[in-house]
C-alpha cells in the first residue's frame, strides 16, 4: 500500500479523553473514530488489525473443532422470554420495537438463538458432540463504556457454545476450549492466565477467565508466578484426545490464579512470597460450562443410547477480538507509540522514503515495494514528501515491525537501514540483503 493513495488519519496531538495507553495510541495512529459513547468506526488500519486477529481466532477456534456459523445481531425477544432472561436482564440489553410493535433487541450474546436453533436440528446423541461459534458484533449499554474499544459498548465476540450428552462430554468440550484459548493468545503475542472465575448457581470450578496483565487492567488478580512461564500447547495438540487435554488443563490450573471475586487470600498468602503475583488484569476470554441451564427451559432434548431423552448439557466460550486490540497495545507500546507483534501486524514492512522525489531513493523504493509485494509481505510504502523526522515519528507510532529507511547517503553505498520497531535495533545491509532477511 502507497501511503499517498491510503486513508490514514494521524492525529498529531494527544486527544484529551483518552485515559489510557492503548485508547490514546489508536486514535493516535489514525485506527479507530468513536461514532457514540463506546461504539467506534475501525478505519482501514485499526480494522487490519481487526482481521488479523479475528484470523487467528478463527484457526485456533476451527482447529480444536469448533465450526463457524454466523448469527444475526438483532433477535426476538420471545426466544428471551423462554429462558426467562428477557426480564432478568438489566439495562444492559438494548431494546428495539420493529414497526409491528414485536419486541426485538440488539444480542448482548447468542445462548438462546444457538440453543433453538441446536434443538431444531438435532435429536439424537449421535449428532454430538458439537461445537458452533460465530464472530459478531453484540451491544451491551455499559453504565460506563471507557477505554476505547476496551469496555465498548458495541464490541466484536467470537462466541462458541458446546453441546454434550453428559457432563463428562461437556468437561472435554470445556477442554478443548481452554487449550484453544492458550494457543489463541500465545499466537497473539500475549501470554495468559486462565483464573477460575465466578460460575453462578451451577457450582464446580468450570468457569475460566483468560486474563492479561496489565497495569491498566480493569480487574484485580492474584496467581502464582511460574504462570508466566509456562510453555504453552503446540499446534500438534490432539483435540479428540480427552486424557491429554485433561492433562493439559490440570497443569493449568494446579497453581493459584484468580480474579478478586474468586479471591482466597489465605490461600495466596500460603505461596511463597517471591511467587506472589498481585496484579491488574484484561479480561480477554472467558470459558464457562453451564449445563442445562437453557436447554432445559428451552427444551432442547437429545436421546441418549437408551433412548431417553434429557437436556442436553451446554458451554459458552467468548473472546474479546475488538477488546484485544487494545490489549495487545497495552502489552506493547513506548512512548513513541505502537510495537505490534508481528502476527496480527496491519502491515509487516514499512518503507520510509527519506528523500521524496529524488530519483535514486525513488528508484530503491520502487523496487524495494514491488519485490516485496512479489514475495506477498504486507507493505506499506511512506511515499508522501515529508521530512524524515515525520515519517519516523508516523513509523513509530502506527508500529508496522520492520522499517526500511532509504535515504541518499546510505544508498550511494548501496545500503539501506532496516529498524526493528520491538527493540529499536538498526543494520544497515544492501536492499536484497533486507528482502532476504523479510520474507525468511
Ligand atoms: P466484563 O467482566 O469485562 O464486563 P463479561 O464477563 O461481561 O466482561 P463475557 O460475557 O464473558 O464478558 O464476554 C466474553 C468476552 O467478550 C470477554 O472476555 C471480553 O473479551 C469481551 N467483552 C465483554 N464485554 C466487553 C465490552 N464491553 N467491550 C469489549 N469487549 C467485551
Ligand atoms: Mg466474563
Amino acid at each position: 500500500m502507497r501511503l499517498s493513495r491510503y486513508f490514514l488519519p494521524i492525529l498529531r496531538d494527544t486527544p484529551k479523553e483518552a485515559e489510557i495507553a492503548s485508547h490514546r495510541l489508536m486514535l493516535r495512529a489514525g485506527m479507530i473514530r468513536q461514532e457514540a459513547a463506546g461504539i467506534y468506526a475501525f478505519l482501514p488500519l485499526g480494522f487490519r488489525v481487526l482481521q488479523k486477529i479475528c484470523a487467528i481466532v478463527r484457526e485456533e477456534q476451527d482447529r480444536s473443532g469448533a465450526i463457524e456459523l454466523l448469527m444475526p445481531t438483532i433477535q426476538p425477544a420471545d426466544l428471551w422470554r423462554e429462558s426467562g432472561r428477557y426480564e432478568a436482564y438489566g439495562k444492559e440489553m438494548l431494546r428495539i420495537e420493529d414497526r409491528h410493535d414485536r419486541d426485538m433487541l440488539y444480542g448482548p450474546t447468542n445462548e438462546e438463538m444457538i440453543t433453538a436453533i441446536f434443538r431444531s436440528y438435532v435429536r439424537s446423541y449421535k449428532d454430538l458432540p458439537l461445537n458452533l461459534y460465530h464472530i459478531q458484533w453484540k451491544f451491551r449499554d455499559e453504565v460506563r463504556p471507557r477505554f476505547g474499544l476496551m469496555r465498548g459498548r458495541e464490541f466484536l465476540m467470537k462466541d462458541a457454545y458446546s453441546f454434550d450428552l453428559d457432563f463428562a462430554g461437556a468437561r472435554h468440550a470445556y477442554n478443548r476450549m481452554f487449550v484453544a484459548y492458550l494457543r489463541t493468545f500465545a499466537r497473539l503475542g500475549l501470554r495468559s492466565i486462565p483464573m477460575v472465575a465466578e460460575s453462578g448457581p451451577i457450582g464446580g470450578n468450570l468457569s475460566h477467565e483468560f486474563i492479561i496483565l496489565a497495569d491498566t487492567g480493569e480487574s484485580e488478580v492474584f496467581c502464582h508466578r511460574d504462570y508466566l512461564d509456562f510453555q504453552v500447547p503446540g499446534p500438534d495438540v490432539d483435540f479428540d484426545n480427552v486424557a491429554d487435554l485433561q492433562a493439559i488443563v490440570d497443569r493449568w490450573t494446579s497453581l493459584y490464579a484468580a480474579t478478586s471475586e474468586k479471591h482466597d487470600a489465605a490461600a495466596f498468602a500460603a505461596l511463597p512470597a517471591d511467587k506472589q503475583v498481585s496484579a491488574r488484569g484484561i479480561e480477554v476470554g472467558h470459558i464457562f460450562y453451564f449445563g442445562t441451564k437453557y436447554s432445559a427451559p428451552m427444551k432442547a432434548l437429545v436421546a441418549g443410547p437408551d433412548g431417553v431423552e434429557r437436556p442436553v448439557h451446554m458451554g459458552s466460550y467468548g473472546i474479546g477480538p475488538s477488546r484485544l486490540v487494545g490489549a495487545i497495545i497495552e502489552a506493547s507500546h513506548d512512548d513513541a507509540g505502537i510495537k505490534w507483534p508481528e502476527p496480527v501486524a496491519p502491515f509487516r514492512v514499512m518503507i520510509l522514503n527519506l528523500k521524496q522525489g529524488a530519483a535514486d531513493t525513488d528508484a530503491a523504493c520502487e523496487q524495494l515495494y514491488a519485490a516485496l509485494a512479489a514475495k506477498g509481505i504486507d507493505t506499506l510504502y511512506h511515499d508522501v514528501d515529508e521530512r524524515p523526522g515525520a515519517k519516523f515519528a508516523t513509523a513509530d507510532l502506527i508500529g508496522i515491525p520492520w522499517q526500511i529507511l532509504v535515504g541518499p547517503r546510505s544508498l550511494a553505498e548501496g545500503k539501506v537501514e532496516v529498524k526493528r520497531r520491538a527493540d529499536g535495533t538498526r543494520e544497515l545491509m544492501s536492499p536484497a540483503t533486507a528482502l532476504a532477511r523479510l520474507a525468511a
